[in-house]
């Protein structure tokens, strides 16, 4: 009798399925399956790629056969697969689609190509990867024809080095493959294809620095986080500190002790992009090897990367959210820095959120975890608040500046004008003493609403209390959660006024305007539309850093990681549509904002100031930032969430389905949203259920969609209740079902 072990095998498929399937090893096979391997598997009448995730008993069925295995080595480690499998159900994602979205897109460009008689495939074939072919001097034994002229001349400089590339010998020689190939032939000289490993930052030659001296906060904030590291288990802490409080330094010494230990760190960034400055500052501090990955990377760069970390070559992987998959092992600290960003949730397709998959795999491999940031996400703070983070505070900034005053401008009554008179006075007197200033502004393309310019009233909805959104389709003022809706109001419902607009002012028009009223100053743009293609923010902030800007104009970018020194003026034009964003974050978001923009005033030895014009003054998010009071928002925001039944009080998730044709998907939507209320009945499931209503990208990509949100006060109700409908609701072809456990926003 065979050994049953290696006869069936567990695959999962990277295909919309919710189940994993067994297969047969045939003898010839039986070698090479071991867990963490591709096979290739008949499909139905098709052969796809599959993941191999461990053997199974032998339980006497018929079962067909694998094609083939694609791998020498395995892509994932037993761990790793832990993480798969519990993202698989947290999410609700079909597992081989997890693995997919988690292992680099090279490798599935190649399993395209590869063939079952090529089994590894993986590391040859005509991929994208790189090679270069380097050229050696043989010692030549007997007596060897003499090359002349320009080969004698190669033979000499390569007896002369140990080995040169071919863009060395090029460099030298110019172009020089005859005498190459010549040489080659002789038996003078021998040639290999060697892979080399793009990396983008390599090409930077850094010196390298020192830990610096900590200042109080720094080293108790240290000693806690090291004293977890050392410990080796998981330990997961919230760091806490405005921008230049020295939570980088910290991150830097804390994974100094852990690499002392032998283990590996993941540094998690919102946008690589947007934070040079940070990949550098690691650069300079280490020498082991540091893998960067990010959005900018091509299939293959991201691919080469994957496999120096898999080498273990790298000790420190730094990168953007689906870094969080990064094949480190030895894994001592994760840190996520900026923890509040969205971007670290993936919008579509596999939504998992790479901040909260952090602690997850911190969990998984007994490591420490750092989130880090000025303005944790309301749960965040939560967490903190009731133990389960430990909470560090570096309450100033490393040099000692304060922070700038704030004041709030009401612009309510102010028709019309792009500055109120305390701002636009501030910004000439800013220009006439030649220092440099920001103007923010926050534009969402679809976030109109309709607000009152006499009083600031703006439409909400009486259930939900999110702001109603104006939707020309349907000429209505509609809300995302429930569906209700209004046709616009001719008087303000607030005061009765007749003045309700439309809001939404853009960058541009900003710009426009600004040139007409400060005609000498020169005026500069950051947006998406101005920093696209490569190296676009770069520029700008480049003219910003030579003082070659007097004025920039900024949308949401500007806020995040860049340094602006020269900035002692920030004027915040409007904070509205982040405010009256219709989603129950925005309180929490227009926080976050205004207290990340409030941080880039007032570097150097100006603390600066900042004007923050608003038709909601008395709004508590504003006046808690203007303050730099977190306790009082998030005590308030708590407040309302607890109320509402918003997270952290209420588990979210939100179902979209999606279709081409309205009516159809529309009557679907009310199909599934009746399935979903008999099953709750059933489960006697503690789960409200709000809609199906259209979300605000009420059409994307020429699909209709509609949301349904479930809100449950424990998290396992709303599990089941998903869990069920996942396994026995199945859409009719044409539409889509997309679940988004834990949703960011409710688009
Ligand atoms: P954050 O990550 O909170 O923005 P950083 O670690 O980047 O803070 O620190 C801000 C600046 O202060 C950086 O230029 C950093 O090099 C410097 N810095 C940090 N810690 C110290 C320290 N203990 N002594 C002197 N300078 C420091
Ligand atoms: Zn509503
Ligand atoms: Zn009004």
């Amino acid at each position: 009798m065979k050994d049953s072990r290696s006869d069936i095998i567990e695959v999962a498929v990277p295909l919309p399925l919710d189940t994993t399937f067994h297969y047969r090893v045939p003898p010839e096979f039986r070698d090479g399956v071991a867990p963490g391997r591709r096979v290739l598997v008949p499909f139905g009448r098709r052969t796809v790629t599959g993941y191999l995730l461990g053997f199974a008993p032998d339980e006497g069925r018929e079962l067909r056969a694998i094609h083939g295995v694609l791998d020498e080595s395995p892509l994932f480690t037993p761990r790793e697969l832990e993480l798969y499998r519990w993202a698989a159900s947290y999410y609700l994602h079909p597992l081989g689609e997890v693995i997919k979205a988690a292992l680099p897109a090279g490798i599935n460009l190649q399993s395209r190509r590869g063939t079952a008689g090529n089994p590894d495939g993986e590391l040859t074939g005509g991929r994208s990867i790189r090679t270069e072919t380097v050229y050696r001097a043989l010692a030549h034994a007997g007596p060897a024809p003499i090359p002349r002229g320009k080969g004698a001349e190669i033979l000499a400089r390569l007896r002369g080095a140990r080995e040169l590339t071919a863009a060395e010998l090029r460099q030298a020689f110019g172009a020089c493959a005859p005498q190459l190939r010549r040489l080659r032939e002789l038996g003078l000289v021998e040639s290999e294809a060697r892979e080399v490993y793009r990396d983008p930052f390599r090409e930077e030659t850094v010196e390298h620095d020192s830990p610096l001296p900590l200042n109080a906060g720094q080293a108790a904030a240290l000693e806690q986080i090291a004293a977890a590291a050392d410990a080796a288990r998981f330990a997961p802490f919230l760091l806490l500190g405005v921008t230049g409080s020295g939570k980088t330094e910290v991150y830097l010494q804390a994974i100094a002790r852990v690499l002392a230990r032998g283990q590996t760190a993941l540094v998690l960034v919102p946008e690589i992009a947007l934070t040079p400055q940070l990949v550098n500052r690691f650069r300079r501090r280490f020498r082991c090897g540091i893998a960067v990955l990010h959005s900018g990377l091509s299939d293959g760069e991201r691919y080469d990367e994957w496999r120096r970390i898999r080498r273990g070559e790298a000790s420190i992987v730094i990168g953007a959210r689906s870094a969080i998959f990064a094949p480190l092992e030895r894994l001592g600290m994760i840190v996520v820095d900026e923890e509040h960003e969205s971007s670290y949730k993936q919008g579509e397709g596999f939504r998992y959120n790479a901040r909260d998959l952090a602690l997850v795999r911190g969990k998984i491999a007994g490591a420490t975890v750092v989130l880090g940031t000025a303005t944790p996400q309301v749960t965040t703070w939560h967490a903190a608040a009731t133990g389960r983070l430990t909470l560090l505070s570096l309450p100033e900034r490393v040099n000692g500046m304060p922070l700038p005053p704030v004041e709030l401008l009401d612009a309510r009554g102010q028709r019309g004008e792009t500055l109120l008179p305390p701002l636009a006075a501030a910004v000439a007197a800013n220009l006439a003493r030649e220092a440099q200033t920001l103007l923010f502004l926050n534009r969402r393309g679809f976030a109109t609403w309709l607000t009152c310019e006499e009083c600031g009233h703006v439409l909400r909805c009486p259930n939900c209390t999110v702001t109603l959104t104006f939707h020309q389709r349907r000429n209505r003022h509609i809300c995302h959660y429930c569906d209700f809706a209004i046709p616009a109001p001719s008087v303000c419902p607030g005061c009765g006024s007749g003045q309700v607009t439309l809001l939404g002012l853009g960058t541009e028009q900003v710009e426009a305007r600004m040139r007409e009223r400060f005609p000498e100053a020169r005026i500069d743009r950051m947006d998406r539309d101005t920093t696209s293609g490569k190296g676009g923010h770069a520029r700008i902030l480049r003219k910003v850093a030579e003082r070659k800007t007097d004025i920039l104009i900024g949308t949401q970018m500007v806020a995040k990681g860049h340094d602006f020194p020269g900035i002692t003026l920030v004027g915040i034009l409007s904070v509205e549509s982040a405010l009256n964003i219709p989603d129950y974050r925005s309180g929490e978001r227009t926080f976050q904002l205004v207290t990340q923009l409030i941080g880039r005033a007032g570097r150097g030895d100006d603390p600066g100031r900042v004007l923050i014009q608003t038709l909601n003054p008395e709004h508590y998010a504003l006046t808690h930032a203007a303050a730099g009071d977190l306790e009082g928002f998030y005590g308030t925001e708590l407040a309302f969430r607890r109320e509402a039944g918003y997270p952290p009080f209420a588990y979210l998730a939100a179902l979209y389905l999606t279709g081409t044709a309205p009516a159809a998907t529309e009557a679907e939507a009310e199909r599934l949203a009746a399935y979903l209320r008999s099953q709750r009945s059933e489960q006697a499931a503690r789960v409200e259920i709000l809609g199906p209503a259209p979300p605000p990208l009420a059409k994307l990509r020429g699909r209709f969609r509609w949301q349904i949100l479930l809100k449950a006060p424990h998290r396992s109700a709303l599990h089941r209740l998903l869990l069920r409908t996942r396994k026995e609701y199945a859409p009719p072809s044409g539409i889509r079902l997309q679940v988004d456990v834990d949703p960011l926003e409710l688009m």
